[in-house]
């Protein structure tokens, strides 16, 4: 796959083309643990209905997600902005009908587009921070200074040389360079 930006798609862009699709895109994630009742989703929207995020947001729909893996688009689900907005809360999860861990469906799908190298900015920025300080939060250093002034014991330190091979092994690093946004 073609590297790509991220999309947030409202409504459907561009007209769906079965040269387009993969049909076995639904098997392979089928076989990421967590994901594998993907092909049994019968499009209930259920987890639409319950999700948090979907009340506020008009382009996340989790449902869609589900049916977007079904039919194999892989190119437009792991390029969908939509995909990171889930905030892995299972409420989905536990009302599914069909026991599709939505979440985990979606957490696979992620972990896809990661490898293809595609992941928004502030996940970007995040990692950047982690893989330099093995912090999310670039803790400034006149805060770091307060905490002696108080007492406090230094802020343990991260061995940066694991985390960034481990990085590389999920090829977070990869992603995390890309200036796409
Ligand atoms: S609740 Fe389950 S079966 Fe219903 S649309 Fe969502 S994933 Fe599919
Ligand atoms: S896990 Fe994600 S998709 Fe499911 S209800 Fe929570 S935010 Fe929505």
């Amino acid at each position: 796959m073609t590297e790509k930006k991220l999309v947030t798609e409202a409504k459907p862009s561009r007209a769906i083309k079965t040269g387009d699709l993969d049909p076995k895109f639904k098997y392979e994630i089928s076989k990421v643990p967590g994901a594998e009742n993907i092909k049994l989703c019968f499009q209930c929207g259920t987890c639409t209905a319950d999700c948090p995020i979907a009340r506020f947001s008009d382009i996340y729909r989790p449902r869609k997600l589900m049916r977007m893996t079904q039919l194999g688009m892989k190119d437009r689900v792991l390029s969908s902005e939509a995909l990171w907005l889930c905030a892995a809360c299972f409420t989905c999860v536990d009302h599914c009908p069909q026991g599709v861990e939505i979440a985990s469906v979606l957490r696979a799908l992620r972990n896809m587009a990661v490898k293809d190298g595609i992941m928004p900015a502030v996940f970007r920025e995040l990692t950047s921070n982690i893989m330099k300080t093995g912090y999310a939060y670039r803790i400034p250093e006149l805060r770091l200074k307060k905490r002696g002034e108080k007492g406090l014991p230094p802020l343990p330190k991260a061995n940066v040389e694991d985390v960034a091979k481990l990085f590389d092994i999920m090829a977070v690093s990869k992603a995390s360079k890309r200036e796409d946004k």
